[in-house]
């Protein structure tokens, strides 16, 4: 079926007299008839639901409608897209391991890899889309678990390429996670370019109505971790789970399976029922609003590349000048690329802010990818303690402002950025 069909009706099939709607059940317990139907649950060898921390029907016909848009072979809901990404790694990296990451990943991602997880002994080594394929090599060794990027990176928009980075990862035996959470399955499956788990912060398009934070971990089931020969998690017993082999009890859903029955368990990253219907009311439009977003974006990215007197750059993957431009229409539907945009004020910081004080329909918030129109600058908030000089070496403009095209009428939106920079005159 088509992704906005899915959007609509995976995960959830009610039965004769059930209710329309996916219910809400708001239960931690499960009942069971005998000791024994309990017992075989706890051996993994019947499916069921034994204890909220671990699995939830709410939360499992939302965990099947991901893993059916994004074509994958089972899925698993997390309190929050940090702690999805943080599970997608350990379920595979230990201490003494490390791991190859993009360097233009989500700042909280970045915090988490190269912060914390270096303390949990997981060294994270750069990468960068322009290194060429010798130096992204040279960061593999036999320690080197996995390679982790976004599909559109959150903010600097870079458009991940596939074809030239998944084949080189593959070849150095090591799996590609992709953060898909600004494309979301209806721009990009990444699956269907050669990536192995896909990751999300469901809190952003996915959910859409800026209600719910939640994460997601989508398993493709292509990964070959007995061919690999260097994932003994998945592949030799585990001890805390009456040595069971996930790859031989779950084929091709060993690693979900471990994620969930190891970590899960052990780490109670988990989501409650109530988010769980939230994300699924956000799902089921899905499909309109991401084109929706997209298009209203370009039309807006349009505008701004055309206020040269008072904007340096406008940088949109849609815009057909945009270097990213080639990859958006290879790996992104028809193009479509979201609705944030990043642009860089000419007069700075103050600039900036003058702008971002004048719009009235367009809200200062600290989040993208929902409905409203927000904008953000960095300079002035995530990264106020920085000076000018010290920015521009992060590689942030001080002007730069990211910008997160809403569902408004996109005329509204344009007047109200025609109404801000006519202020900054
Ligand atoms: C927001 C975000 C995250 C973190 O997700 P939370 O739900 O806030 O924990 C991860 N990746 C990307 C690309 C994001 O935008």
């Amino acid at each position: 079926m088509d992704r906005s069909t899915l959007c609509i009706h995976a995960g959830y099939k009610p039965g004769n007299g059930e209710p329309r709607v996916l219910p809400i059940y708001q239960s931690t317990t499960y009942r069971y008839g005998s000791s024994e139907e309990l017992a075989a649950l706890f051996d993994l060898q019947s499916d069921g639901h034994m204890y909220s921390r671990i699995s939830n029907p709410t939360v499992a016909a939302v965990e099947e409608k991901v893993a059916a848009l994004e074509g994958g072979v089972g899925a698993m809901m997390t309190s929050s897209g940090q702690a999805a990404s943080l599970i997608s790694v350990l379920n595979i990296a230990s201490c003494g391991d490390n791991i190859v990451i993009m360097g233009n990943l989500y700042g909280g991602t970045t915090n988490l890899f190269l912060v914390t997880m270096k303390r949990m002994g997981i060294e994270a080594r750069v990468a960068s889309p322009d290194m060429p394929d010798s130096a992204f090599l040279s960061l593999f060794d036999s320690r080197t678990r996995l390679f982790f990027a976004e599909t559109i990176a959150n903010p600097s928009l870079a458009v991940f390429d596939f074809d030239r980075f998944v084949p080189l990862s593959h070849s150095m035996g090591v799996p590609v996670i992709i953060d898909n959470t600004f494309a979301t399955p209806i721009l990009c499956r990444p699956f269907e370019h050669g990536a192995d788990i896909v990751i999300h912060s469901t809190t952003k398009y996915m959910d859409g109505h800026a209600v719910a934070v939640g994460g997601m971990i989508v398993d493709g089931g292509t990964f070959d971790w007995e061919g690999s020969g260097r994932y003994p998690e998945l592949t030799e017993p585990d001890e805390s789970y009456h040595g069971i082999i996930y790859t031989e009890s779950f084929g091709r859903s060993a690693y979900i399976a471990k994620a969930r029955a190891q970590l899960m368990r052990d780490l109670g990253a988990t989501p409650q029922a109530m988010a769980a219907f939230l994300l699924n009311l956000g799902l089921e439009t899905l499909d309109l609003r991401i084109r929706r977003h997209s298009e209203n974006a370009l039309e807006v990215a349009r505008f701004l590349s055309g206020e040269k007197d008072l904007i340096s750059s406008v940088s949109y993957p849609g815009l057909e000048d945009s270097p990213e431009h080639g990859r958006a229409l290879k790996y992104l539907d028809g193009g479509a690329a979201s609705g944030v945009i990043s642009f860089s004020m000419k007069g700075g910081r103050e600039a900036a802010m003058r702008f971002m004080d004048s719009l009235q329909l367009a809200s200062i918030v600290v989040h993208v990818a929902d409905l409203r129109t927000c904008v953000l600058n960095p300079a002035s908030t995530t990264h106020r303690q920085l000076s000018d000089e010290m920015l521009r070496k992060c590689g942030i403009d001080p002007g730069f402002v990211r910008l997160s095209v809403g569902l408004e009428s996109v005329r509204d939106i344009i007047s109200d950025l025609k109404g801000a920079l006519a202020k900054c005159r």
